[in-house]
């Protein structure tokens, strides 16, 4: 019986050192980088570090979170704007409201005087 991960190629990118993992059909292939986007070579087999299929798994969980990440600061920062609008717009109408009110106070007295 073979699991998946007894199909994995674990490597380091030669550029920037990278922890890399490719199927083990794609063995002594050049491919790009995925995180220098330099070409490097595919060994043979496995430089098996114990590790690297662990921190292969928390870099793919490290990315979905930057991916969220992004994502939420978007709305975040869709939100801020559109409260500032209303901020403005509230504000636009309570200069109104006061122009009003100061109005309605002039007719007020000019009736109160005649
Ligand atoms: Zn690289």
């Amino acid at each position: 019986m073979q699991s998946g991960a007894d199909r994995d190629l674990y490597f380091e990118c030669e550029a920037c050192k990278a922890s890399l993992v490719v199927d083990t059909a794609a063995a002594g292939m050049i491919l790009t980088c995925q995180h220098c986007g330099q070409p490097t070579k595919v060994p043979a087999s496995s430089i098996a570090s114990p590790f690297a299929g662990k921190e292969i798994e928390l870099l793919g969980q490290l990315k979905e979170n930057e991916s969220q990440r992004t994502e939420i600061t978007g709305y975040v920062n869709q939100l801020h704007i559109q409260l500032h609008r209303w901020q403005l717009r509230l504000q636009t109408l309570n200069d109104r409201n006061a122009e009003l009110k100061a109005e309605l106070a002039e007719l007020g007295s000019i009736a109160a005087s005649s």
